[in-house]
């Protein structure tokens, strides 16, 4: 069941990769593991899988004892962090993709562990999402330089929900733009539905939960 629809995703990655004239090993596929348990980690990892992508610090502390082990395994944070939690979260993941504010970097910072860490750009005006205004990267970018123990490889980000995956695409090229502008990297865009379109565009991240472990609505 897994091993079906993992390599179904894995033919989709070579058919965009190959159609965008891009190697498959520019590209890692991060398996979004939320709402499922820690077992689900453990399958995957059989399988081949080696990165996961978390949204909370918490549901994520209760797994880890698990899966902590696997070797090989390392683990995104790809949810909104507040800096009250960035403490843990520096303790707990490998890469932290969502870095939005000087406050979260310097609290990661404050944890003295060496970490991979993005910045989540809000490219969208949707009041409800997290990520840093375009705007405010030069900023970000100083407290990141200032850090002893954060490595900035990237950006990251989540374009309004569409099912359509060409009203993702601009948002993937505005955020390649950015890193480009930025000399960083790594791009972190593209989902279960939009991947396609990410690695056209440049994505060297693409998070998929849905594609790999069904409806989260049932886990
Ligand atoms: C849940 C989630 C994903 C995975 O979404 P799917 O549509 O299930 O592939 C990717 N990125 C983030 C930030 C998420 O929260």
């Amino acid at each position: 069941m897994l091993q079906d629809r993992l390599n179904e995703v894995e033919e989709r990655i070579q058919r965009a990769a190959a159609k965008a004239g891009r190697r498959r090993d520019e590209i890692t596929l991060v398996a979004i593991t939320k709402v499922f348990p820690a077992s689900v980690i453990q399958d995957a990892w059989a399988l081949g899988l080696r990165d996961f992508g978390e949204n909370y610090v918490q549901e994520f502390e209760s797994k880890h004892p698990e899966v902590a082990s696997l070797d090989g395994a390392r683990f995104h944070f790809v949810g909104h962090l507040q800096s009250n939690k960035a403490r843990r979260a520096a303790e707990l993941f490998h890469v932290i993709e969502t870095v939005d504010a000087p406050k979260v970097a310097r609290r990661l910072d404050e944890a003295g562990r060496p970490l991979e860490v993005m910045i989540e750009v809000k490219l969208s005006g949707e009041p409800s999402k997290s990520g840093a205004d375009p705007a405010k990267l030069p900023e970000l970018l100083e407290a990141l330089r200032a850090s002893r123990n954060l490595r900035l490889i990237g950006l990251m980000t989540m374009p309004p929900w569409s099912d359509e995956p060409e009203v993702s695409r601009p948002y993937f090229q505005r955020l390649r733009r950015l890193a480009e502008e930025y000399r960083l990297p790594h791009l972190s865009m593209g989902m279960s539905h939009d991947f396609e379109a990410a690695i056209e565009e440049g994505a060297t991240h693409i998070r998929v939960g849905t594609a790999l472990f069904g409806s989260r609505k049932h886990a």
